[in-house]
């Protein structure tokens, strides 16, 4: 369980995040969408422990955040900006294993190279398993991206908008993908996008963010057949 309470963060004077409460079940899938500027990647950083705030609390578990180190909280964080985060020298199987190098494990080399095949070949990239991510396509490099980050098959997920860059086809297929990696992890999944549509398929609940304060919580269906507010029904609803 993932729980935000009261969650406030300026940058300078602007107010970013503005009383943000939300809670997300263990297991659950829970999508955040709302428009460019809105703070959703700042939320998912604060959750993660890189990025400070001045109010209010983040609990992960029963425990609150600001106890466990960065690195004892167990979460898998996937950026938008795959590019920077890949190791150019490396190769794809290197790439993702560095995922598993970054947590204490007791996997012998077999198990590791067993569950770096698993994963390529979950996300239908087993063939660019010794190249280099500038030998790949976009989309290839953020199926790495995501490969390296599930590997680790943390307790929590955070996701930013991981398929912004990809084209429409790619999109759809990388959706299924995600889906499929949550129900077999059982990860507690906090995925940000601005695609409507993307929030509409993927979610169990969606946050509907406006100006750094969540304007609804609900099931996708409920959000779209009842937004709460004019904003809503503009941004993901019926009038939409
Ligand atoms: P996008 O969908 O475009 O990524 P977002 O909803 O994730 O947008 P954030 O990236 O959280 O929004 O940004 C929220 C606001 O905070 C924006 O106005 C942005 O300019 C500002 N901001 C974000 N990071 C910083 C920073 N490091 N310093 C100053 N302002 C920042």
């Amino acid at each position: 369980t993932i729980r935000v309470e009261s969650l406030s963060k300026r940058f300078s004077r602007e107010r970013v995040l503005d009383g943000i409460d939300l809670t997300v079940d263990e297991g659950e899938f829970c999508v955040v969408v709302g428009p460019s500027g809105c703070g959703k990647s700042t939320l998912l950083k604060c959750i993660a422990g890189l990025e400070e705030f001045e109010d209010g609390d983040v609990y992960l578990r029963t425990r609150p955040a600001a106890e466990l180190p960065v690195e004892e909280r167990d979460i898998g964080f996937v950026f938008q900006e795959f590019e920077e985060t890949l190791f150019p020298h490396k190769t794809v199987a290197e790439n993702v294993a560095f995922g598993l190098e970054q947590q204490a494990t007791d996997y012998d080399d077999a198990e590791v190279e067993g569950r770096i095949d698993d994963m390529l070949e979950l996300l239908s990239i087993e063939e660019t398993r010794d190249s280099r991510p500038s030998e790949l396509s976009g989309g290839q490099q953020q199926r790495v991206e995501v490969a390296r980050q599930f590997v680790r098959e943390c307790d929590i997920m955070l996701l930013d908008d991981p398929l912004a860059d990809l084209d429409y086809k790619l999109q759809k297929r990388m959706e299924l993908e995600i889906r499929r990696l949550h129900e077999r992890l059982g990860s507690t999944f906090i995925y940000v996008t601005h695609n409507q549509e993307q929030a509409l398929t993927l979610a169990d609940t969606l946050v509907v963010m406006n100006r750094g304060v969540i304007e609804q919580v609900g099931s996708p269906a409920d959000v779209y057949s009842n937004p709460e507010t004019a904003f809503v029904g503009r941004f993901v609803g019926d009038s939409n």
